[in-house]
This record gives structure tokens, C-alpha cells and sequence, in this order.
């Protein structure tokens, strides 16, 4: 026997026995699990390919938050960040085998993930509650209302007015306004205060066990 080495096959056996004894299961996850995934924020790598100009400005890596970009190169961070990571169309195999071994166990996620990958991949969205917010939508950066909207159009109308060479998005016109206001918007991810969380609350729909 050995005792210091770890057993990923032992260890996933040990989790099927425990998943079949429980009743219900409560999965949460954080930023490791779509690392593992594939969409690690520190991998300068892929950074450098989906961001060649943001590289040649000295940055290394899609920890961003706080830096500060004019408007045009922002939005073309998020457009080209978001698109790759919030709407890819690919079934995530990680996120895929986790669905499996779930199988119809009655269960919730709690994440603090936002790039949707648990309802892209075969989780029920009604089940998932993800406190930190969700790529997939934008607000007004006061916020003048508690409205959200759908950033999915966003980031195709950036995206066409993108210029990988600069990094900017080149047509002052595809960059986002308030609809309510006029004013500046942010995506709808806990930032600071300003964040619109109603989206987020947990649905009550019902159990699915009786
Ligand atoms: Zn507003």
C-alpha cells in the first residue's frame, strides 16, 4: 500500500459510493473548476492569442479588474473575453462528466463562477444560483434602475467593430450606453456595490423529488 501517493481512482470511487448514499447533493464551485475546465484567467499563453495587443501594453494575464483602460480597449477586452469564455458553443467534457455522475440525483449548484458554464452544460438553470453575477448580462453603472440586459447582441455588435491589431473597438458608436440614462455600463458581475443582484436570487420552483 501506498499511502502517499494520491489515488484518483480510489478517490473517484470513494465519490460514486457517497453520491449513491446521498439523498441530495449541493455542488459548489469556484474559478478552479473552470480552470481545470480549460479557462484559466492566469494562462498568459492563451492570453497573448486572444489579447496580442493588451500583451504588447505589458499586461499578462485576464485578472483585470482595476486597470485602467480607455473605453475602446475595455470593451474590446470584454467582447473578445466574454464571447470566448461566456458563449463559446462547445460542450465543456469537465463540465459535461460532472453532469453525468450527478445523473438524476436531486441537486442545486452554488457558484461563483459567471460564465454560465453548469446551465451550458446540461444543469438545470433553475437549480443554479450564481451570487457573483453572470457574463451573459450588462447594467448601468449607478445603477439609475435595477434593469439588466442581455449581453449576448452586445458583444457581437463590439466584436464586429474590433480591431485585433489595436485591441480597440474601433466604432465609438458599438460602445454601450445606458438605455435608461445615457450613462456609462458595466457587466453584471459583483464589482462593488453598484452590482445589480436580483438576477441572481435562487428560484423557487419546486423540489424535484416529492
Ligand atoms: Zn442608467
Amino acid at each position: 500500500m501506498n499511502h502517499a501517493a494520491p489515488d484518483p481512482e480510489r478517490a473517484a470511487a470513494t465519490l460514486r459510493s457517497r453520491l449513491a448514499e446521498a439523498d441530495r447533493v449541493l455542488i459548489t464551485a469556484g474559478a478552479g473548476l473552470s480552470a481545470a475546465a480549460g479557462y484559466d484567467y492566469g494562462d498568459e499563453d492563451r492570453f497573448r492569442e486572444l489579447f496580442p495587443a493588451l500583451h504588447g501594453h505589458g499586461l499578462r494575464s485576464r485578472y483585470l479588474v482595476g486597470v485602467p483602460l480607455p473605453p475602446e480597449l475595455l470593451w474590446g477586452y470584454w467582447a473578445v473575453h466574454i464571447n470566448d469564455i461566456r458563449f463559446s458553443p462547445a460542450p465543456n467534457p469537465l463540465y459535461r462528466r460532472l453532469r453525468a455522475l450527478v445523473g438524476e440525483k436531486d441537486h442545486w449548484v452554488m457558484t461563483s463562477n459567471v460564465d454560465g458554464l453548469f446551465a451550458r452544460n446540461g444543469f438545470p438553470p433553475e437549480r443554479i444560483f450564481t451570487p457573483q453575477g453572470d457574463y451573459g448580462r450588462y447594467q448601468c453603472a449607478i445603477p439609475c434602475t435595477g434593469a439588466v440586459w442581455d449581453s449576448e447582441p452586445l458583444v457581437a455588435r463590439l466584436l464586429a467593430a474590433y480591431d485585433p491589431g489595436t485591441g480597440a473597438v474601433t466604432d465609438p458608436g458599438a460602445l454601450p450606453r445606458c438605455p435608461d440614462c445615457g450613462g456609462a455600463v458595466q457587466i453584471n458581475v459583483r464589482v462593488g456595490p453598484e452590482f445589480v443582484d436580483a438576477p441572481t436570487a435562487p428560484h423557487t420552483t419546486g423540489s424535484t423529488t416529492g
